[in-house]
């Protein structure tokens, strides 16, 4: 689903969504409260290794996720994780691996994690008025990780006890929320300070991402001059809010006089071309945008934005119309809109995914499932019709039909969780046992859960419905995944002693 509103019934995790109604007011913390997850490391001060911040980062993500915070929108994260992508193909000397997402907050903030996570805010998206502005904040969050000012801060605060999972996100959780710090302190108690303080780095830390970032930033040939004005932009809407309330990224990112002088005499001093800014930006903004307030008055918004002809972008504009009427549930004019977009022969992909949507919202079932074929041929690479057309078909009871079509879309993707955790469902709904457990298995397996993959994979080997070549797979797969556990096991003893 990705969606985060009761409305719409989209794919995956709708009971995650749900808790997720605007205007964002999620309540994570008694969730984080009660979580009682491994601390990693010991009191007596294990350095911690890189194997160690990625396990910290991915049992964090999995708190993130599971919290409803998180903004599951396949097409949002995709976007994002893009982004980076050219930031990293640009810059060939970073080594570490990142995962983007985005927050469904609309406080601004933006925050790396150990392991390469880095979140991104609604609000901080929708604050930022060009693509390289954007680029300009995963940069600085991508310079953290590479400088591996995690990994010092933790080493500087090995005398005191390590922090636990739970407590990374909490702090993620409640440093994202951008408001209502008194009641959340009160709910997080002594935590809240020693939390609060895993996301603050130095300010030398700061400065060096800053100086690092921005060489990614420009030899990824974004506009160089971005990150100041996105600085400079943060701070004038700090002093312009009445409501004195600080942004959360400025409380982890001060924004001081010098930060803006120096971002401004790099910018000054390297040469630029023209900035490669995607349309893709304005989509995705759009998109966030149509998820803000109440659904009449997203609708009003772009009606307005259309009328008085303020926007980047015409289509991106008339898309988020559309993605507003959707909410409002208003199918008809949803659709009127996304005709007027073909008849100006606007082709994206989100705009296909778009009618998907409207369609499946106004029942026409048939017409969606013809509509995503169709649009899954001519966007090959957009993900979000992968989901959404076996959802359709499960919706539809179909589970075979839309078992054939997962099984096309994993040969070319098979690490991606959603579809796999897709091929379960189909395949628990046409009574595949085998088949059921190996996709849940291998969900398991990529979402760095080996104990619960295992478990799964047995399952599959007991459930004796598949055939000879699927049992010796199964089999054989289990033993890879028991010997990976203890591998891994071997590894983290050793990272004790070291
Ligand atoms: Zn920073």
């Amino acid at each position: 689903m990705r969606f985060p509103f009761p409305v719409l019934a989209k794919p995956v995790a709708a009971a995650v969504a749900l808790t997720l109604s605007l205007p964002f007011v999620a309540t994570v913390l008694p969730a984080v409260a009660q979580t009682n997850l491994p601390e990693l490391g010991d009191s007596s001060g294990a350095l911690v290794t890189g194997q160690q911040e990625r396990k910290l980062g991915a049992e964090a993500m999995r708190e993130i996720r599971a919290s409803g915070a998180w903004l599951n929108d396949p097409e949002v994260n995709a976007y994002l994780n893009d982004l980076g992508r050219r930031i990293l193909d640009a810059n060939p000397t970073i080594r570490d691996k990142f995962e983007f997402f985005a927050m469904g907050d609309p406080g601004v903030n933006a925050f790396a994690m150990p392991g390469g996570y880095i979140g991104v805010n609604l609000g901080l998206v929708l604050l930022t008025q060009s693509e390289s502005e954007l680029a300009s904040v995963l940069s600085h969050e991508m310079a953290h990780v590479t400088q591996k000012h995690y990994a010092r801060m933790m080493d500087d605060q090995r005398k005191n006890a390590w922090i636990g999972i739970a407590g990374l996100a909490g702090a993620v959780l409640a440093a994202s929320k951008g408001k209502g710090d008194a009641a959340q302190g009160a709910l997080l108690g002594t935590q809240a300070a020693q939390v609060q303080s895993y996301l603050n780095f130095s300010r030398d830390n700061e400065r060096e991402a800053d100086r690092i970032g921005f060489q990614y930033l420009a030899r990824a040939q974004f506009d160089p001059a971005s990150m100041g004005v996105f600085m400079e932009r943060l701070q004038r809407s700090t002093s312009l809010s009445d409501t004195g309330v600080v942004p959360g990224y400025l409380r982890t990112h001060p924004v001081t006089v010098e930060r803006i002088a120096d971002a401004r005499s790099r910018s000054a001093n390297s040469e630029f071309k023209l900035a490669r800014e995607s349309l893709d930006f304005h989509y995705v903004r759009a998109l966030l945008r149509s998820y803000v307030g109440e659904p009449k008055t997203a609708v009003a918004f772009f009606e307005s934005a259309l009328e008085d002809r303020k926007f980047a972008s015409e289509a991106a504009t008339r898309y988020g119309l559309a993605a507003a009427l959707l909410r409002a549930r208003d199918f008809e004019r949803a659709k009127r809109e996304l005709a007027t977009l073909e008849a100006a022969r606007v082709h994206h992909p989100m705009i296909a995914a778009m009618l998907g949507q409207v369609l499946v919202q106004n029942e026409e079932i048939p017409a969606a499932v013809r509509h995503y074929e169709r649009a899954i041929a001519e966007f090959p690479t957009h993900w979000q019709l992968h989901y959404d057309l076996p959802e359709v078909l499960l919706r539809s009871k179909e589970p075979k039909r839309a078992l054939t079509s997962l099984e096309k879309s994993l040969a070319k993707r098979p690490d991606d969780v959603q579809l796999l955790e897709l091929a379960a469902r189909a395949s628990a709904e046409a009574g595949y046992k085998m088949r059921q457990h190996r996709f849940l298995g291998e969900q398991y397996a990529r979402q760095g859960n080996l104990r619960g993959a295992i478990d799964q994979f047995e399952l599959a080997s007991k459930a004796g419905d598949g055939d000879y070549y699927e049992a010796s797979y199964v089999e054989a797969r289990a033993r890879e995944l028991k010997r990976e556990m203890q591998v891994a096991r071997q590894n983290e003893r050793r990272a004790l002693f070291e």
